[in-house]
């Protein structure tokens, strides 16, 4: 199992703050603005470069929990960054596709 399947199955603790059917939003465990979630698809997909066409719903639906979590924590006047870490050079460090939902600051661009 990923580390994430195992928030999905509560093997692992973590603060929920949106679930349906397909996707879980938790809270990241070393947050990197004021709030900073998570937006993971229960069934795996490894990375966003293994996804396929197959695929087409669940990635829709991984956009649409973004917007919700963003208006449930109160994001959407400030705004909010998306990102999602690919491979080595994009610091992916958890090999189940997530969507990390940073705001409340402002975010310097580009990333660093
Ligand atoms: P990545 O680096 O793969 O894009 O993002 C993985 C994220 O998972 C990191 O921001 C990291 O802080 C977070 N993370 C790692 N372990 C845990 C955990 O056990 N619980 C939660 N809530 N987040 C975690």
């Amino acid at each position: 199992m990923t580390l994430f399947e195992k928030i999905v199955a509560r093997q692992i603790p973590s603060e929920i703050v949106h679930e349906t059917e397909d996707v879980i939003a938790f809270r990241d465990i070393a947050p990197k603005a004021p709030t900073h979630v998570l937006v993971v698809p229960k069934r795996v997909i490894p990375r966003i470069a293994e996804a396929k066409a197959d695929d087409a719903p669940l990635l829709g639906k991984l956009l649409l929990a973004v917007a919700e979590v963003a208006r449930k924590l109160g994001l959407e006047q400030g705004g909010y960054r998306v990102v999602i870490n690919n491979g080595r050079d994009g610091g992916e460090t958890v090999p189940h596709l997530h969507l990390h939902v940073l705001g409340g600051r402002p975010l310097a661009w580009p990333p660093g």
